[in-house]
């Protein structure tokens, strides 16, 4: 059989970075409750009592893998609802602390968007700039503190490149300074270890589809003690801090997702780590293509490459017909004409930054997916390059 017709009908999925197939444990769990265990959590009767226990239990499954209690998690839709909410409620709840907040300039959009927004409401926000490899300049960072600063935003690890953030240091120089920490982890929870009071944090947001669990579900972490408004008013579901019915199935499954993660987190992390390289190595042997972000430093399965003088909406075209799915930085922009924030933040010019794919490898990826989505993205790089030649 010659080697395209072993290609023939093949697929490879290396977009886990923008969703993940729920894990087939996952979706057990959640079953039973779109059916039997339908109860509202707000009822008072059996019905609904098997539901709070439900959510209670999740609850405290969500509070243990991030080494926080569990009347400190407050389950949202998702990792944009609980972003949101992080930055407007924290400066809404605390404007007479003060007005002013920071945000890195590589956060996902929404937290950037909610941070625009907020900038309309009255209150000022600073971007602080990040180094060649998508991490935070700390010593920037330490520089734009103001004595009315409230909040300071940091992811774990970014999205679009999979660099590690400094969180400890900047957390240090935040309590100095009473200064709130709110880390959007939705990225890292899946393959790092993440845990609330080391490095303290006071808020951190976790998203369910990142790390094989439903879409539309997620959780914010807030500290005790720590004073946030609401987002979203309604009843009085999450002790009065986010109306909205709470969805069952997917708490149930978020928190069975997280857990899972959790337990088999050190073996899949070097997993991971081996098949990125794998591919990596065969990527930059072949092309010329430049690695962006930090390689030590970084998520497990994440790789993002610049390959000069080519267009990144037709590279993912031409490796999507190949067989290759992957992603033009951040899923949720692609289609957007704007070049990539993050990589413009990290110092690659607008050309670069549109020349970029994002490769993102996760639980159901073994060797020969590597193997083939690399030579895969050789050739379809020669094919474009000759292509633009002959033009
Ligand atoms: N934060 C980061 C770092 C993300 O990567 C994403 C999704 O891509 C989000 C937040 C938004 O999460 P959700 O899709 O659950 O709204």
């Amino acid at each position: 059989m010659s080697a395209e017709t072993l290609r023939a009908g093949r697929r490879v999925y290396l977009d886990h970075a923008a969703t993940t197939p729920v894990d087939a444990r996952v979706l057990a769990a959640m079953l039973p409750y779109f059916s039997e265990k339908f109860g509202n959590p707000n009822s008072p009767h059996a019905f609904g009592r098997e539901a709070v226990a439900a959510v209670d239990d999740a609850r405290d499954t969500v509070a243990a893998c991030i080494g926080a209690k569990a009347n400190e998690v407050y389950f949202t839709s998702g990792g944009t609802e609980a972003d949101n909410w992080a930055l407007a409620g924290i400066m809404r709840a605390n404007a007479e602390r003060g007005r002013h907040f920071i945000v890195s300039a590589v956060e996902h959009h929404a937290v950037l968007e909610a941070a625009r927004a907020l900038c309309k409401e009255g209150f000022s926000c600073y971007v602080a700039p990040v180094d060649g490899a998508g991490a935070v300049d700390v010593a920037a960072l330490k520089g734009l503190l103001r004595p009315d600063t409230v909040l300071v935003c940091l992811m774990a690890a970014n999205n679009e490149v999979g660099t590690v953030q400094p969180l400890a240091e900047v957390s240090a120089l935040c309590r100095e300074r009473g200064i709130l920490l709110f880390s959007d982890a939705v990225q890292a929870a899946g393959t790092l270890p993440v845990n609330v009071n080391s490095p303290h944090v006071d808020l951190l947001s976790l998203s369910s589809h990142k790390l094989y669990g439903p879409k539309g579900a997620g959780a914010l972490y807030v500290r005790s003690g720590v004073k946030i408004a609401p987002l979203l008013f309604g009843g009085r579901q999450e002790r009065g801090r986010r109306g909205g019915t709470v969805n069952v199935p997917a708490c149930v499954g978020f928190a069975g997702a997280l857990r899972l993660c959790a337990a088999e987190r050190e073996r899949e992390h070097a997993r991971l780590f081996a098949l990125r390289e794998r591919f990596a190595r065969q990527v930059l042997a072949g092309t010329d293509a430049l690695r962006n972000g930090d390689a030590k430093h970084s998520l497990p399965g994440v790789v993002s490459f610049t390959f000069d003088g080519t267009d990144g909406e037709a590279v993912l075209y031409a490796l999507d017909l190949a067989g290759v799915a992957a992603s033009g930085g951040a899923a949720c922009s692609s289609g957007a004409p704007e070049p990539s924030h993050v990589l413009l933040a990290m110092g690659r010019s607008e050309a670069q930054a549109r020349a970029s794919v994002r490769f993102s490898f996760g639980r159901e990826n073994t060797e020969e997916d590597a193997d083939f989505a690399a030579e895969t993205v050789i050739q379809t790089i020669q094919k474009l390059r000759a292509r633009r030649a002959e033009e």
